[in-house]
């Protein structure tokens, strides 16, 4: 088929792109007419209930050559866009350096989706439920577009979506991990100092409307030091869930910068989580359901985290 006979047919063209410049190029030519599809898991969300009309052209990226995968860099791990989210929740790379992903990836949908699905399309859906962990990770997306690559970090593309888009056609080619986020506070004391052990923690947690298979209500994403003087050092708090724009809440981090691990700061932490998340009401679940949800997931985290060793299971079972 031709391009010009594939636009003037009913049913939607199917184009194979092997190459990322070969698929951009196809997204520039058909304009709004036309979309990238990756596992097409969303995309038929919308299409089969008729929320959306499926479009004339279809760019299917699948055999694009080169953004499949985990590939390891000096400061960095590359995630490609085509990697399904079955992957990514298996992959050991993913597992040992950012396991909240790899968890997040798991939570997702049902085993044969993720077959499917894949972390390129979780993200640009915006409101995916991998994101509050790559927004932990500080991750950054690397579009393909008109001037070749270029890096974006996550969080400042999810702030920007609402408005106009320099290139519409950019095609998300990787998303990278830098090693350092989500590691040991410089500001932590020592061990020595106090002769106590530091404690790392970290947790995802997903909220659905039923046990599993289900879209989340609220997703939640943390991670920390309980250092040798039983103070939270670096802490990281991300949240999202069901329509809600994933967000840091980096003024709540800053706060909780070497307070003591004890109840008043647990409960002043939840005070202001409430005040702070925004999350978005549909007709499951209001938002003030999904605020204190996200307020008791985090603060049951850190508080979880300040328990004597061995109590910590107890406290989660
Ligand atoms: C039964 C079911 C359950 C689900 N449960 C969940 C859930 O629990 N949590 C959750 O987060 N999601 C869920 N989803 C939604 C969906 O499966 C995931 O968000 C998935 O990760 C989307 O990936 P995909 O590759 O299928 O995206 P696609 O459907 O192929 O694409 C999604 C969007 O991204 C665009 N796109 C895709 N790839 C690129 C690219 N490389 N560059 C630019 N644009 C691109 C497409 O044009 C489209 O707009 C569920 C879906 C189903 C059918």
């Amino acid at each position: 088929m031709t391009m010009e006979s594939a636009a003037a047919t009913a049913a939607p063209a199917v184009w194979q792109p092997q190459a990322v410049r070969e698929a951009y190029l196809f997204k520039r030519r058909w304009g709004p007419g036309g979309t990238y599809v990756s596992g097409g898991t969303l995309l038929r969300t919308r299409w089969e209930p008729g929320l959306e009309r499926m479009p004339s052209h279809l760019i299917h990226l699948g055999a694009v050559r080169g953004i499949a995968g985990v590939k390891p860099m000096p400061d960095r791990l590359a995630v490609g866009s085509q990697t399904t989210l079955a992957a990514c929740g298996s992959e050991p790379l993913l597992r040992e350096s950012f396991p909240l992903l790899a968890e997040a990836a798991r939570a997702i949908a049902s085993p044969s989706v993720r077959q499917l699905a894949t972390l390129g399309g979780n993200v640009m859906s915006a409101i995916g439920d991998a994101l509050p962990a790559l927004l932990l990770y500080d991750a950054e997306l690397v579009w393909y577009g008109k001037d070749g690559h270029r890096a974006e970090p996550l969080a400042d593309w999810l702030l920007r979506r609402s408005g106009p888009s320099a290139d519409p056609h950019e095609l998300l080619a990787y998303i990278h991990l830098p090693y350092g986020a989500a590691r040991y506070s410089e500001d932590s004391p020592p061990a020595q100092q106090t002769g106590r052990r530091p404690k790392r923690f970290a947790a995802y947690r997903k909220v659905g409307r039923r046990e599993a298979f289900t879209p989340s209500v609220v997703t939640v994403a943390v991670s920390g030091e309980l250092a040798a003087d039983g103070r939270y050092y670096g802490v990281r708090l991300a949240a999202g869930g069901g329509q809600t724009r994933p967000d840091r809440f980096g003024r709540l981090e800053q706060w909780l910068e070497g307070r003591p691990a004890e109840t008043g700061t647990l409960a002043a932490l939840h005070e202001r989580l409430m005040e702070q998340f925004e999350p978005q009401p549909d007709a499951f679940a209001d938002a003030a359901y999904r605020k204190r949800t996200a307020a008791h997931l985090i603060t049951a985290v850190l508080w979880q985290a300040a328990l004597p060793a061995g109590e910590e299971e107890a406290a989660c079972s």
